[in-house]
């Protein structure tokens, strides 16, 4: 390649020029003229949510109405029309859930006080669904979504056409440039800013990191694509962090969580403290930013571009050093740098073990991995209540009618990608907690209790792995192996989980874990935490480089937080010596570890 292209990579999507383009631009074949109302641009959500976690898969942001059985308040906001006139209204949604039975996230739109006769949220698959024709006045109209089921109903966009049947894409990376050029984006100019290291992922591991670079003085970005910060953690998704601190007590503190039951609203409490102490640093903070791509120059990253999910601008991080806490691997992915998904043969590293067999590591490699948990919790009320039946819900729950969840309300299959198929992987369990709400419901011992919080934010336990110089996995930890290149350290069992599917149980939403004790303490090597093939790009968190039984143990939170402390104090020596980090393991190794806080 002419060392003056870039590649630039959004959304999966490679192109090659000379000079990166900050936005896509429309396919010319689609519909131009209509006015295009965006998800995010609904000025009152109501009790609306924008539900950000699938842009890549099915191409925006979107509303839902997560009610958990009962209505949410009217989304509304206003758009202008330039001439009063007859439009035709397409809206772009789905029927998540389509089967023998009313579809769940049923909603209307309201031009103008108007209810609309089309039902939305009706057709099978992310599409735009015709609502017929309206009037629209010169001026501002009011537009509002109206719930009518309380089950997750979902909107993406509207578009207001002057012709009856206008081409609109449906591909992600088609509607990506159509939405940029429809609102005008693709004219701006694009925000830049130049960083000593951008840290993508705003989880406890992304936090860490940013934390430790902070420390030393670095401009640090931080890219974080929810509201708020703390990944797993968060009070989004409420799972408490373990594992022990190491030598990154200082920082952790400032992040972590107390040992409260996941689910709990406790989270609330550590979500304040985390925040708080984020605001009082140095960082630039980019919550509400997702990353969806970025340009190489030669093999290097040279910058990240990242969209804010309320208004739709891309902002463009340049530095020399990038650190991928996305849990998912993106930077890695989208820079080509090598990657696993799914389990090693057992023969591979090593990993068997005897008395659990294919349950713990596969005589072949497969696509198994841990699944994504959606937690919630009931309270007892003063009033007796019922919910909903939902026929949608029955073919996934069976008998099962608890009243409150916990982490094993897991969900993988091989079939389906985690990241890919996360959105009807995260419905999946949804489903299954309704549906079993459902049953609980049926007994009057549980006339009192309600549903008091469902989390909307899948918790995602496992999915790409970034290959660095070095894969860790299980004997590094059983063996308790000594690195000279140290930086981590932990002493929890490994605890690899599967789904009960696998020994027969009818329900396919439940996961058990499997514990292989490790007496002491074990240490993972700074050269897990750098790509292999990306010599400015560090990994840190559960997409760091290792195998599936590997990941078993250090993927609790603590855990991951000191590996993005190491790879933030790295991130500092990189700039003190001008080098990549696998030169800083290489030669100055004892500073890093100094730096960590061993003697
Ligand atoms: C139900 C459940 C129970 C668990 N139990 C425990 C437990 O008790 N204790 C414990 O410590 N661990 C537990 N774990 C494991 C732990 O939560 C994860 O391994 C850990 O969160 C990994 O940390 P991370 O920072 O790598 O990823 P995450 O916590 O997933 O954080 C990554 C962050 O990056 C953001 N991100 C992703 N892509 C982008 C992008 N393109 N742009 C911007 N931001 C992006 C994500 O939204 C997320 O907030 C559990 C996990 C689950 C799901």
């Amino acid at each position: 390649m002419n060392r003056r292209e870039f590649i630039r990579i959004i959304g999966g999507v490679s192109v090659l020029s000379a000079v990166a383009p900050a936005y896509a631009f429309s396919n010319p074949a689609f519909s131009q003229d209509g006015i295009l109302l965006e998800a995010a641009s609904f000025a009152d959500k109501g009790g609306w949510v924008l539900d950000t976690q699938f842009y890549q898969q099915m191409g925006g942001c979107f509303l839902l109405a997560h009610g958990m059985g009962k209505t949410v308040q009217n989304a509304m906001t206003k758009i202008k029309a330039e001439k009063a006139g007859k439009y035709f209204i397409h809206v772009r949604t789905r029927d998540w859930c389509p089967g023998n039975w009313a579809a769940p996230g049923q909603f209307k739109v309201i031009v103008n006080d108007s209810v609309l006769e089309t039902t939305f949220g009706t057709e099978a698959g992310w599409a735009w669904q015709n609502g017929g024709s309206l009037s629209l006045k010169a001026g501002e109209n009011k537009i509002e979504l109206q719930d009518l089921t309380g089950f997750e109903g979902r909107m993406d966009a509207i578009y207001f056409s002057k012709e009856a049947n206008p081409v609109l894409p449906s591909a992600p990376k088609d509607l990506f440039g159509w939405k940029d050029q429809l609102s005008g984006r693709s004219s701006l100019k694009v925000n830049e800013d130049h960083y000593d290291v951008v840290i993508v992922g705003g989880g406890i591991t992304g936090c860490g990191a940013a934390l430790a670079a902070d420390a030393q003085g670095l401009k640090v970005a931080l890219i974080q694509d929810r509201p708020l910060f703390g990944g797993n953690a968060s009070e989004e998704v409420r799972v408490h962090t373990l594992g022990v601190h190491g030598k990154g007590g200082d920082i952790l503190k400032k992040i972590d969580t107390k040992h409260w039951p996941n689910g709990h609203a406790k989270a609330k409490i550590d979500q304040i403290k985390r925040e708080r102490n984020l605001k009082n640093s140095n960082i630039h903070l980019f919550p509400n930013h997702l990353a969806i791509g970025l340009e190489k120059k030669d093999k290097k990253i040279a910058s990240v571009e990242a969209r804010n999910s309320n208004t739709g601008i891309i902002s463009r991080f340049n530095a020399p050093q990038f650190i991928d806490c996305t849990g998912d691997g993106w930077l890695g992915f989208w820079g080509g740098a090598e990657f696993r998904y799914g389990r090693e043969a057992h023969s591979e590293f090593n990993e068997e073990w005897s008395k659990h067999g294919d349950l713990w590591s596969p005589e072949k490699a497969d696509n198994k991995v841990m699944g994504t948990s959606v937690l919630w919790n009931s309270q007892k009320s003063s009033k007796p209540s019922s919910f909903p039946k939902m026929p949608w819900a029955m073919p996934v729950v069976g008998k099962k009618a608890n009243i409150k969840g916990e982490w094993f309300w897991e969900y993988s299959d091989d079939k389906l990608n985690q990241i890919d198929d996360a959105e009807q992987i995260r419905d999946h369990v949804l489903r299954a907690i309704y549906g079993n709400f459902y049953n609980a419901k049926k007994s009057p011992k549980n006339a009192l209790i309600e549903l008091k919080w469902v989390a909307y934010v899948g918790g995602r336990r496992e999915s790409r792995r970034i290959i660095g110089d070095y894969i860790y996995s299980m004997h590094d930890a059983a063996k308790k192996r000594q690195f000279p290149d140290a930086v981590v350290e932990e002493k929890r069992e490994l605890d690899a989980h599967y789904q009960r599917k696998e020994k027969g149980d009818s329900q396919d939403y439940l996961s058990k874990a499997l514990f292989y004790k490790v007496h002491g303490l074990y240490y993972i090597p700074f050269r897990s935490l750098y790509s292999k093939d990306i010599p400015n790009l560090m990994i840190a968190g559960r997409c760091f480089s290792c195998t599936h039984i590997g990941l078993s143990g250090p993927r609790v939170m603590n855990t991951c937080g000191q590996m993005g402390i190491a790879t933030g104090y790295a991130a500092a020596l990189c700039k003190k010596y001008s080098q990549e980090p696998r030169s800083i393991g290489q030669k100055h190794i004892k500073e890093l570890r100094k730096l960590i806080g061993y003697s």
